[in-house]
């Protein structure tokens, strides 16, 4: 995976307009996916999933904000037959169900997207269209029409057209919705070599047991996204309860080595780390100070003191390397919290029993 940004939301927004008034879908979207990443965009349905993937594809427009995909602002200059042009040659598109033409063979529905961007010399195509079956393990079923092979044969046909054109970018919109788990754990398989090899794929699903074999999972919940950091730390919150933490949470910057907490002071918030590390750190009073633990984006501090009502048993500090961003979430909104996800609840319980006793035995080495 690398820091180069593949696609960028900046504060996209989709409207739909009917007889029945406006409804707005996607309420300022700002994301950014990096190349080599893959991605699981995941959601109840009807929270935007499907909209937002249209967006990065240039297949719908939004209604304002900016996209801008590989390099290009997919709405800023092109027009409509400019962009159905500019995404064949750089993305791959998979649907839930395969949308393969049903009169061409296997060999021929791989070679159409090539004709379509006129890349590759008339000769080369058939052989090129064979190695890219060859590599969803299909080399066998070249000359058979869809209906003849099995859907999860069908999607991975469906997965090499969508390659045909050496794209840098794999879309996929609920791909293993209609298949069993057998031919969806191939489909993934195949996806994960793929981002292993630099391509960025991106994939709608609703799923989340798909989740674990991604490198990053984006949540939308009506129309807006949930903070990454939100989602790892407090994973068993029902989406809606992330979306309202993301969205009243405070935000701090921190820099690199700045105390956020001192031991033995109130503690009065809930703290979730964005980004950066932070070391908790036992401060020696004859001895150099213990380094208990070191805490990555996704984990959290702070709930000892506010379960105990005590003052802080550590101190917690932004590591030397780099600053920090947290999340800060006031001490009632937490409480308030933990009462609505009764796991979340048991879930902490059991990592304040953990960090404390971590604390005692490195308190006692000290
Ligand atoms: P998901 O893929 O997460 O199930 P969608 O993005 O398809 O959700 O849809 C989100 C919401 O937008 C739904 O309420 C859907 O009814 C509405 N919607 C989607 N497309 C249109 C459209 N073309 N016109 C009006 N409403 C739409
Ligand atoms: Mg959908």
């Amino acid at each position: 995976m690398s820091a180069i940004p593949m696609i960028e939301l900046r504060q996209v927004v989709k409207t739909f307009k009917n007889a029945a008034g406006e409804f707005t879908v996607l309420k300022g979207i700002d994301l950014t996916l990096h190349q080599g990443e893959f991605v699981a965009i995941v959601g109840k349905s009807g929270s935007g999933k499907s909209t937002l993937l249209n967006m990065m594809t240039g297949i719908d427009h939004p209604s304002s904000g900016q996209v801008v995909v590989n390099d290009t602002d997919l709405y800023a200059r092109m027009n409509e037959s400019q962009r159905s042009l500019w995404r064949g040659k750089n993305m791959g598109i998979v649907f839930q169900f395969f949308q393969l033409l049903p009169m061409l063979t296997l060999l021929e529905n791989v070679m159409l997207p090539m004709d379509y961007v006129g890349m590759y010399d008339f000769d080369e195509r058939p052989e090129r269209a064979l190695n890219l079956l060859k590599l969803v393990g299909l080399e066998n079923q070249a000359n058979k029409l869809p209906a003849a092979v099995s859907t999860g044969q069908q999607q991975a046909a469906a997965i090499a057209r969508a390659l045909a054109t050496d794209p840098p970018l794999l879309v996929a919109d609920e791909p293993t919705g209609n298949l069993d788990s057998r031919s969806a754990d191939i489909i993934i398989n195949l996806f994960q070599a793929l981002a292993d090899q630099g391509k960025t794929i991106v994939m709608v699903t609703h799923d989340p047991s798909l989740t674990s074999r991604t490198s990053r999972t984006i949540i939308i919940s009506d129309g807006e996204l949930v903070d990454e950091a939100v989602a790892q730390a407090l994973p068993l919150l029902h989406h809606r309860q992330m979306l309202a933490i993301t969205k009243t949470a405070g935000r701090k910057h921190i820099e690199a080595g700045q105390m956020i907490i001192s031991r033995d002071s109130q503690v009065d918030a809930f703290y979730i780390l964005c980004a950066g590390t932070v070391d908790v750190v036992l401060t020696g009073k004859k001895r150099e100070d213990t380094i208990v633990s070191r805490l990555e984006p996704g984990q959290f501090f702070g709930e000892v003191e506010l379960l105990r009502g005590d003052k802080s048993i550590a101190s917690v500090r932004a590591a030397s390397d780099g600053p920090v961003e947290l999340l800060v979430i006031a001490r009632n909104a937490f409480l308030d919290l933990l009462k609505q996800s009764p796991l979340t609840e048991e879930t902490i319980a059991k990592i304040v029993q953990r960090r404390l006793a971590e604390n005692k035995s490195a308190d006692r080495r000290e």
